[in-house]
């Protein structure tokens, strides 16, 4: 077994093993040999790590620091995160299977941007004054939730995370993070650079473990004052339930999707669209909450689109992700490979035509990786269709008009992306404003800014990620009134 990666918690400021001294192997997807022995953190660690957070925030040796003070310190964070770049782009790849050369180019640096963009806003964002009657003086505050915890998946493992964490801790939470099972090589990783940048102790705490038992225990703990989630919607509904059973603490979801990308007739780039069509399934091995799996297409157009979405899919075969030519990379685990090949025989069964792979592929022996797959000829009541797959397979829905392409996105129980490709900027607007989806790619796909806020209609979620609007989640608000005399 490979020696030296750092498994342990960190609670209160130190790297700890689990009160039961529980430990649980991470494996690599990419040749499914064990990487690391992690913390299996029960009950009595998630106690332990809240108690620690509780009072770290109760003395405000974080909380009680200048905006500024803050701010140089998440600053410092996101320059060592800068500085260990490559091996926060290793451990990521080795541990979730993702491809080398997005780990680097991709997560590792948007994980750097998210820290900095909260950082910046730290000592630029001011509260409010309301107009109130002249009698008085009405302040409106916001002041951190307290105590947040954040569990997060396996599919983007830091960019999660920071997605809650950077706007948690500068808005002067202490935060207690729980990783996937599959991945928490990167949290671990975060939390002991976060401390040499100078977060105080106990401010941030990383308790590795499954959901079962430390996402859980977050959950139901009475001394937590929000949970932020980010993972399938089926988890997503503990959440609201462990919130109802126990202190009604906050609760904000980033759950599933089964976004459709509408490509209409009168597009004139159809090359584009094409490309843009292979990248929304395929990128991060289709493992993306905002992956494009419903292609909706009208049927003038369909043989000339699909046709060129074939041969970019002969460019994104899977490959050993350690490879920085490797553009679609291993499948998590092998558990989660089983559970995709089962949607491509559903996909089968129900009568829907694999145009292109459908199988396994071996570029690494004992790792898990999927070929990119097509599925013609699908209805939107397959379960291919309705059914969060979270793999590279793509189902094409041929559609005749545009109605028709609004009601099939439109009918899901999911409601978290959606794409329309037109020349026509009218046919745009009225689209777009029926899709029902938190967010709406026109023209483009997977476009991201950590500047946009980000989340799901329906059951896709509750609240909104990124953005100063993420404040709204990890803050309190307060209404103050001052008698004038
Ligand atoms: P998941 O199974 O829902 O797990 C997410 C997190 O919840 C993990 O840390 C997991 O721990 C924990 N968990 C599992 N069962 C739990 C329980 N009963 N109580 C408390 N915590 C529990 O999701 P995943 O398989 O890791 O990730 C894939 C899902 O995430 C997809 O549905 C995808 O759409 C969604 N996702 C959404 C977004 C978004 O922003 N909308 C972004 C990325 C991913 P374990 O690891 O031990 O199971
Ligand atoms: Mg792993």
């Amino acid at each position: 077994m490979a020696r030296g990666i750092e498994g342990r918690a960190f609670i209160g400021g130190k790297l700890t093993d689990s009160a039961s001294g529980d430990v649980l192997t991470s494996y690599s997807p990419i040749d499914g040999r064990p990487l690391a022995e992690v913390a299996s953190c029960g009950v009595a660690d998630v106690n332990i790590a809240v108690d620690s957070a509780r009072a770290a925030f109760q003395d405000r040796r974080w909380a009680g620091l200048d905006p500024s003070e803050r701010k140089r310190v998440l600053l410092t964070f996101a320059e060592k995160i800068e500085h260990h770049c490559e091996e926060l782009a290793l451990l990521e790849t080795l541990d979730m299977g993702k491809p080398i050369t997005d780990s680097l180019h991709c997560d590792v640096r948007a994980t750097a941007r998210t820290f900095r963009w909260y950082a910046e806003a730290i000592d630029k964002v001011y509260d409010e004054i309301a107009p109130a009657p002249t009698s008085a003086l009405a302040l409106i505050t916001r002041e951190p939730l307290g105590v947040v915890a954040a569990v997060v998946p396996w599919n983007f493992p830091m960019i999660m995370a920071a997605w809650k964490i950077a706007p948690a801790l500068a808005a002067g939470n202490s935060v207690i993070l729980k990783p996937a099972e599959q991945s928490s090589l990167t949290a671990i990783r975060l939390a002991v650079l976060a401390a040499e940048a100078g977060i105080p102790a106990g401010v941030f705490n990383v308790v590795p473990g499954y959901g079962t038992v430390a996402g859980k225990a977050l959950g139901l703990h009475m001394d937590v004052d929000g949970v932020f989630f980010t993972g399938s919607t089926e988890v997503g509904k503990h959440f609201l339930e462990y919130s109802g059973r126990s202190n009604m603490k906050k609760v904000g979801l980033e759950c599933g999707g089964k976004s459709a990308h509408i490509i209409l007739s009168d597009c004139s780039v159809l090359d584009e669209a094409a490309r843009a069509a292979a990248e929304a399934i395929f990128f991060n091995q289709g493992e993306m909450c905002t992956a494009g799996s419903r292609l909706v297409i009208d049927r003038r157009i369909k043989d000339q689109v699909v046709g060129m979405i074939l041969a970019h899919a002969d460019t994104m075969q899977p490959m050993d992700p350690l490879d920085p030519a490797c553009r679609l990379g291993a499948m998590v685990d092998e558990t989660h490979t089983e559970r995709v090949m089962g949607y491509i025989d559903a996909g089968r069964r129900e009568g829907g035509l694999v145009i292109k792979g459908g199988g396994r592929a071996n570029p690494v022996d004992g790792g898990c990786y999927i070929e990119p797959t097509i599925f013609d000829n699908v209805n939107n009541s397959m379960r291919i269709a309705r059914e969060e797959i979270f793999g590279p397979v793509l189902s094409i829905i041929t559609i005749d008009s545009v109605e028709e392409a609004v009601r099939i996105a439109n009918d899901s129980p999911y409601g978290l992306a959606a794409a329309v490709w037109s020349d026509n900027v009218n046919t745009i607007h009225t689209v777009s404003r029926s899709l029902r989806a938190g967010v709406v790619y026109a023209n483009c796909y997977d476009a991201d800014d950590i500047t946009v806020p980000f989340g799901g209609y329906r059951q896709s979620g509750i609240g909104r990620d990124k953005s100063l609007h993420a404040f709204d989640k990890y803050t309190e608000m307060k209404t103050t009134w001052l008698q004038i005399r």
